[in-house]
């Protein structure tokens, strides 16, 4: 069971710093669960430090295909690599809308992160016109094809019209769906879309459900905390 946090353009470096040094202190005893925190690139470092010595792990929200090379704005696998962060979100939805980003794109990302040994976390999901089209499967299968699998994959379903709009799917969509994708990809497959303390219990008891990646709820300490120990019971 995994539970990322993407804490999208939120908190720079002092303030991960001290979510991570209390994160730390609340997740002391818990076991069985992995756990991962997705900070803006610049609070990446002050992350890795403040959480050096434990098992909780620090992912970038995004990685270029590219090693180096003149793609402003861009970050590429080897430099988090050297950071010691562990992985790299990418195909966030927010991404594929508001930044043109395409299923190639978030192919060469992954594969990309991949061969430079870093964990990817691959969002997919359809929107809610998608889904009331009948096109859920379509939608998920087009994006899926652009992965290949390897052991360092995690697959995200994040249903776009539940994320950060307090719609979660119901236990029952999520599990259709994530039953789906594992039909195309054998890897962990996380649900993402208004995961919350009150309801991640009967969303991670679904049996293809491996974990969530969370948006809103991994911004307050005790809310993403309750939510890794919900995960690991
Ligand atoms: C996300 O950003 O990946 C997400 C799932 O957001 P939220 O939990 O706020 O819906």
């Amino acid at each position: 069971m995994l539970i990322a946090g993407n804490w999208k353009m939120y908190k720079g470096a002092e303030e991960a710093a001290a979510f991570c040094r209390e994160l730390r202190d609340q997740l002391e005893w818990v076991d069985g669960v992995d756990v991962a925190v997705c900070p803006p690139f610049l609070a990446l470092s002050a992350a890795v430090q403040a959480l050096a010595g434990t098992d909780i792990a620090v992912a970038a929200q995004n990685v270029h295909w590219e090693n180096e090379g003149a793609f402003t704005g861009e970050v590429s696998a080897p430099m988090l690599f050297e950071l010691g962060v562990y992985g790299a979100i990418v195909g966030h939805s927010e991404r594929r809308q508001l930044f043109g980003e395409t299923d190639e794109n978030v192919g060469k990302r992954a594969a990309a992160g991949l061969e430079a040994g870093l964990s990817i976390i691959a969002c997919v999901g359809e929107t809610e016109a998608e889904r009331e089209a009948g096109q859920t499967e379509d939608v998920l299968r087009r994006q899926l094809s652009v992965l290949e699998q390897h052991d360092q994959l995690v697959i995200a379903y994040e249903p776009v019209w539940a994320i950060g709009t307090g719609k979660t799917a119901t236990p029952d969509q999520a599990q259709e769906a994530h039953r789906f994708i594992r039909s195309l990809i054998d890897v962990p497959i996380l649900y993402g879309g208004s995961v919350k303390p009150d309801n991640a219990g009967e969303l991670l008891s679904q049996p293809d459900v491996d974990g969530a990646l969370v948006g809103g709820a991994s911004l307050e300490v005790d809310s993403f905390a309750s939510i890794c120990k919900a995960a690991a019971q």
